[in-house]
Order: C-alpha cells, then sequence, then structure tokens
C-alpha cells in the first residue's frame, strides 16, 4: 500500500519528500529507507508505541511504515504525453491513494509554471489531466462491453450502467471519487476500472511560516473545494520545516515548531494522514523482546492479523489475546491486565481495532 505525491512543478513536492527523509531527526529511532531516489518508507509516529515501550521496556521497539513516493513531472498535456505524462500517470495508477501538494504560499523568486499563484486553478491543471486519462479508460472499457451489454450479458449490463455514470461524472469534469456505489458489485466494478480520479485524495496546502497554524485565504478556498468532494485538506510549512527538521537538537526543534504555533511537525501529521487515507490501522504486539506497531487494513479480522507477522499464524490460528490500549496503559502491564480479568479471548471472526494488542495461539 503506498501514497504518491503529486502536484505541479514548483509547488514544493521535492521539499516536502525531503522532510519525510529528515524526520528521523524527530525522534532517535526514525531511519527513512529510500528504496529509489523517489520512494521512502516512512516510519508512521504513533506516540502509543512510545507509551507501550516505556511500560514494557523491550529490547526493541519497531514502529508501523507507510511508503510514499514522489511523483514528479506532472504537467498540463500529460495526459496527452505531454513531458514524460504518460509515464508519470502510470505511477500515479500504482498508488493506492493521493497526496496532491498545493502551493500556497507567495514567493516572487519561485517561479510558477502558469506565472501567477493560484492553487485553485492548479488543482483543476492535476485533475483535468487525470480525469482526461480515466475518459480514456472508461471509453476503452465501454466500447469492449457495449455489444455484450446490450445483447443479454447481465455482468457486462451492469459494468455498463456503472462506467456510463463515472464517464458522465467525468465529462462534467467531476472526479471518478464521486462516484457512490450502491452494492459490492458496484464497488468490485470500480475497483476493476483502477481509475485514477477514484483513488482518496489528501490536498496538501503549502504555506509560508507566518500561515503554518493558521493557513490563509488560498488554503480556505481549497478547503471549500475539499468539502464539496468528501475529500481532506492539510496546512504544511514545507521549506521551513525542511529547515528545522536539519538542526541537531531536540529542544531547539521544539522551539522553532512553538514559534510557528506547532505542537509537532506536519510532516507527522502529514504521514499519519497518509496512513489513514490507505485506509490502514495499527495493531501491537508487546513483549521483553520487542514492542511492535503492525498494520492492517480497517476491518481485517484476527487471522489477518496474524497472517502480517507470519502467514502460518493465520493458517493456523486458533484464537487471539486481545488487551485495548487503554486498559494496557490503565493496568500498567498484561499481568495486571490478566489479573482484572480484562484480557480478552477472541476467535476468528473477532475485527482488530485500532490500537488492539495481541496475541495469537495457533496450530503449527
Ligand atoms: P517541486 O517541483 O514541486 O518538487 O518543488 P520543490 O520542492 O523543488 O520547490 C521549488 C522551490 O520552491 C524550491 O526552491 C523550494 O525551496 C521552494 N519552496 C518550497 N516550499 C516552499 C515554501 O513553503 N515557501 C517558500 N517560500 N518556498 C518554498
Amino acid at each position: 500500500m503506498k501514497c504518491g505525491i503529486v502536484g505541479l512543478p514548483n509547488v514544493g513536492k521535492s521539499t516536502l519528500f525531503n522532510c519525510l527523509s529528515n524526520a528521523k531527526a524527530q525522534s532517535a529511532n526514525f531511519p527513512f529507507c529510500t528504496i529509489e531516489p523517489n520512494v521512502g518508507v516512512v516510519n508512521v509516529p504513533d506516540p502509543r508505541l512510545e507509551k507501550l515501550a516505556e511500560l514494557v521496556k523491550p529490547q526493541r521497539v519497531v514502529p508501523a511504515t507507510v511508503e510514499i513516493v514522489d511523483i514528479a513531472g506532472l504537467v498540463k498535456g500529460a495526459s496527452k504525453g505531454e513531458g514524460l505524462g504518460n509515464q508519470f500517470l502510470g505511477n500515479i495508477r500504482e498508488t493506492h491513494a493521493i497526496l496532491h501538494v498545493l502551493r500556497c504560499f507567495d514567493d516572487p523568486n519561485i517561479i510558477h509554471v502558469d506565472g501567477s499563484v493560484d492553487p485553485v486553478r492548479d488543482k483543476e491543471v492535476i485533475d483535468i489531466e487525470l480525469q482526461l486519462k480515466d475518459l480514456e479508460t472508461i471509453e476503452k472499457r465501454i466500447s469492449r462491453i457495449e455489444k455484450a451489454a446490450k445483447t443479454g450479458d447481465k455482468t457486462a449490463a451492469k459494468e455498463l450502467a456503472v462506467t456510463t455514470q463515472i464517464r458522465n461524472l467525468l465529462l462534467e469534469g467531476k472526479n471518478a471519487r464521486m462516484f457512490v456505489p450502491q452494492n459490492e458489485d458496484e464497488t468490485e466494478i470500480v475497483k476493476g476500472l483502477q481509475l485514477l480520479t477514484a483513488k482518496p485524495v489528501l490536498y496538501v496546502c503549502n504555506v509560508d511560516e507566518q500561515s503554518a497554524a493558521t493557513g490563509n485565504e488560498w488554503v480556505e478556498k481549497i478547503r471549500e473545494i475539499a468539502k464539496t468532494e468528501n475529500s481532506g485538506v492539510l496546512l504544511l510549512a514545507a521549506k521551513i520545516e525542511s529547515e528545522i527538521a536539519e538542526l541537531e537538537s531536540y529542544e531547539e526543534r521544539r522551539l522553532f515548531l512553538e514559534e510557528l504555533g506547532l505542537e509537532e511537525p506536519g510532516v507527522n501529521r502529514l504521514i499519519r494522514a497518509a496512513y489513514e487515507l490507505l485506509n490502514l490501522q495499527t495493531f501491537f504486539t508487546a513483549g521483553e523482546k520487542e514492542v511492535r506497531a503492525w498494520t492492517i487494513r480497517k476491518g481485517d479480522t484476527a487471522p489477518k492479523a496474524a497472517g502480517v507477522i507470519h502467514s502460518d499464524f493465520e493458517k493456523g490460528f486458533i484464537r487471539a489475546e486481545v488487551i485495548s490500549f487503554e486498559d494496557y496503559i490503565r493496568y500498567g502491564s498484561e499481568a495486571a491486565v490478566r489479573e482484572a480479568g480484562k484480557l480478552r479471548i477472541e476467535g476468528k471472526e473477532y475485527v482488530v481495532k485500532d490500537g488492539d494488542i495481541m496475541h495469537f495461539r495457533f496450530n503449527v
């Protein structure tokens, strides 16, 4: 599961990506591993993990991670192959969610590709490229199934109904994510189309340091638009944050952040938001050797969670012993939780809750 960073040139994508790699400076164990120049695996900052580690004092603490890809080079005309356009659109297709960076800062020294700062227009430029590409995908699909649908193939007819509705949205300049599936079948059809504008999006407003905590007029405009799309907006001052992240001492960084009116680096919020956007959640394992955050999807059952640790755990799953995060903190140790009768035994159907601390029992 990975998130892609998109946006027009010079809006601050690389600065933001570098902030992510610098995020290691925010806490002692924050390795940023770059797989390729534009792909990073980032630890998900989670205060709960730190709390658990304080109580358990394990040899190792392992955070959850999320993969973020910098997709540079998207420009007007990309859907027509302008400037490596198709390659970039292909890169977006491989992601599961989009962080759309918008330039909401004025700086006469930084050239804007369209001559002036206007994030509303910029957002449309990117949207249109993605929509055009999606239209191409949809039209191809429609021409392939139309005949079957009209000669009585029920599956094809269902798909045609869905694709036609999405095509109409796209023709109106709307994104495919505005289509609301009415049932499982429709959800599967949409998934199968792999549309770019169906992916969940978070708008990241890159602002000046003065606006880091409060935002500005541009941000308000983006917020209004995002609301109509049911999408989120995140404020971030990429440039100043990248400078703060370079500072050596924790205390210095904290003071600078405080001056900006921030409690924690914006990138921390961004990483958590990316995780959320990917529909992911965390469960923990806690032992003397290791306290660890594991990633599953929201709605996953206990055997699925076990499978993330090892496929044998899933195959031979018998039951899970579960402690809620709140109970663990309240009682302070697994033994105390047990004594208080707050350790639950859950079976195959159990849907894991965010923050659960789990032990799995399984047959080998
Ligand atoms: P990209 O093309 O979207 O990757 O943009 P870059 O991250 O390379 O940024 C382009 C230029 O804008 C660089 O010179 C950055 O230092 C500058 N920049 C990025 N974010 C900000 C910001 O928040 N404020 C100001 N004033 N400059 C920024």
